[in-house]
């Protein structure tokens, strides 16, 4: 953040649908989740939906639509949407995100959902006043905040209260679903890194990981502080330079090197189009979205792409709707930290 400037991220989040972001959170802080008035639940679900729909943010609603008992539609949700950046970084962050769960050292790891890969944040705030889970799947993303309407530190078992709140309602309304796992573009790399320098591993580094990465912004050096031989498939001459222009003309030019517009007039929940505002496809978003009773409380539907999922996510209904009344009277009524 330091590099990109807290004025950009702010404008980045704005896309994403927060709108409680005040002139004091204008600084580092703002890094670690140190807000004048935090977020929302709902509006933090927005946000990391936004990755897991491959960088478009969809406005929540909560509901899909209405019809009379024969059928006729009366009201059709209209939810706005807009691409705020590549589905290449936002798998970056995906993957990125995965590592709370998945990681030897993660803080959510009891978030693992079987056959499904989970991305997953957790968030505490100083002498555990807020906890947060937030986190999606190919299929739902999920926010689950647990704490006092005054700050009073909350103490529960060891284990983040949110997180539990949110792996018990998440795999129940994943069972019976297929496995699913985060897609990675073509274009994104994953390079195998030195932990110590940061640089390409090496055989002789001993502490390794994959690291993923636009082509433009792989790391150009080998570890120099460990001897030993280039890793197979490790090498930063594999891309032909032309094929690499051409996805940077893809990716960044459009969207993620130009700084987003700030969204005018949030307040009214109008957006001139020259933020890239969609309209809703109504035609598209109701075969996404309909019956799935999606965004009950925070829970909403992961829209996906595939076509497969999609089925997967109707046929689910009845699951869904018993997850969501479980959700329901574990959380309460009130959802937000406002
Ligand atoms: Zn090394």
């Amino acid at each position: 953040m330091e590099d990109l400037k807290p004025k950009t991220s702010i404008k980045y989040l704005e896309k994403m649908g927060i709108t409680t972001l005040t002139e004091k959170d204008n600084g580092l802080p703002l890094s670690l989740g140190g807000l004048e008035k935090g977020i929302s639940p709902l509006q933090m679900t927005g946000a990391y939906a936004t990755i897991a729909n491959d960088g478009k943010y969809i406005e929540p609603t909560f509901y899909t639509k209405i019809e009379r008992k024969n059928g006729t539609t009366i009201i059709i949700a209209k939810q706005k949407s807009r691409q705020v950046f590549s589905k290449e970084t936002a798998y970056i962050l995906k993957e990125m995100l995965t590592e709370p769960v998945q990681g030897q050292n993660g803080t959510a790891t009891y978030c693992k959902i079987a056959g499904v890969d989970v991305a997953a944040k957790t968030g505490t705030t100083d002498e555990n006043y807020d906890r947060w889970l937030c986190g999606f799947t190919p299929y739902y993303t999920a926010v689950t905040w647990y704490g006092f309407d005054i700050s009073e530190s909350i103490n529960f078992n060891q284990r983040n209260p949110a997180g539990l709140l949110w792996v018990n309602v998440m795999s129940r309304i994943h069972s019976g679903l297929n496995g699913a796992t985060f897609e990675k573009p073509t274009s994104v790399t994953g390079v195998t890194i030195c932990a110590e320098t940061g640089k390409r591993a090496t055989t002789g580094c001993q502490h390794k990981y994959v690291e993923y990465f636009l082509p433009f912004t792989k790391p150009t050096e080998t570890c120099d502080k460990h001897k030993g031989q280039i890793l197979e498939n490790n090498n930063v001459e594999s891309k032909p330079k032309n094929n690499v222009t051409e996805v940077i003309k893809g990716i960044t030019e459009d969207i993620d090197a130009k700084e987003p517009t700030t969204i005018k007039d949030k307040n009214t929940n109008t957006t001139s189009s020259e933020n890239n505002e969609q309209k809703q496809n109504t035609s598209n978003k109701i075969n996404t979205n309909t019956n799935t009773n999606n965004t009950v409380n925070t829970t909403t539907n992961t829209q996906n792409t595939n076509s497969n999922k999609t089925n997967n996510t109707n046929s689910s209904s009845n699951k869904t709707n018993n997850t969501n009344n479980i959700s329901s009277n574990i959380t309460g009524t009130d959802n937000t930290t406002e």
